[in-house]
This record gives structure tokens, C-alpha cells and sequence, in this order.
């Protein structure tokens, strides 16, 4: 299945504590193997499969370390909705 959203990680604000890590659902997220300018490992988006729930978001204590986005596909046109069940 396509991802439905993305994450990207802003290397300067993460403090590589791994909340986002272990709160990933489908574990998107890992940790970078290199060290950042702050001697820690930054989290990265490793694995295709974002669903753009935002929980990493919510868990990260830095502000501006996690920024998510929602993958909006585009209609078709003409199409119809689905009906209701
Ligand atoms: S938005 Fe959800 S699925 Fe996407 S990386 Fe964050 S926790 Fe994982
Ligand atoms: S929760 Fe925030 S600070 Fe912690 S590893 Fe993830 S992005 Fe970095």
C-alpha cells in the first residue's frame, strides 16, 4: 500500500532520545547509525509506510524536530463517492 504520509526529522532539534522510534506503529522510524553535531543519534524516517497518524509528533519532546505531513491523493475527476453502507 502507498504511504499516506511523511515525516521529516530536523537533525539540530533531536535529541536522539528514541520516543518516536518506539511509538511508530508500523516502525517507520530508526535511529542513524552516525552522530550528530550534539553527540547523539538522530532519529531518521528508515522505512517506507508512514501513515501519517502523527503519534511520533505527539511523542517527541522537542518542538520542530518532527514535522508530518498527510499525502493528500488527488481525486479523479468525474468520479463518483463510494456509497454508503
Ligand atoms: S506519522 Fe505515524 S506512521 Fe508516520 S512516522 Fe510518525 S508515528 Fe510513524
Ligand atoms: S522523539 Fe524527537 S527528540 Fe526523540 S528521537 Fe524522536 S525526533 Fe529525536
Amino acid at each position: 500500500m502507498a504511504a499516506r504520509g511523511k515525516v521529516t526529522i530536523e537533525i539540530e532539534e533531536c535529541k536522539g532520545c528514541g520516543l518516536c522510534v518506539e511509538s511508530c506503529p508500523p516502525k517507520c522510524l530508526d535511529l542513524a547509525p552516525e552522530v550528530s553535531a550534539y553527540g547523539v543519534h538522530p532519529a531518521r524516517y528508515a522505512v517506507d509506510g508512514c501513515t501519517g497518524c502523527g503519534i511520533c509528533f505527539y511523542c517527541c519532546p522537542e518542538p520542530g524536530a518532527i514535522t508530518v505531513y498527510c499525502i493528500v491523493t488527488p481525486s479523479k475527476p468525474g468520479g463518483q463517492h463510494a456509497p454508503a453502507m
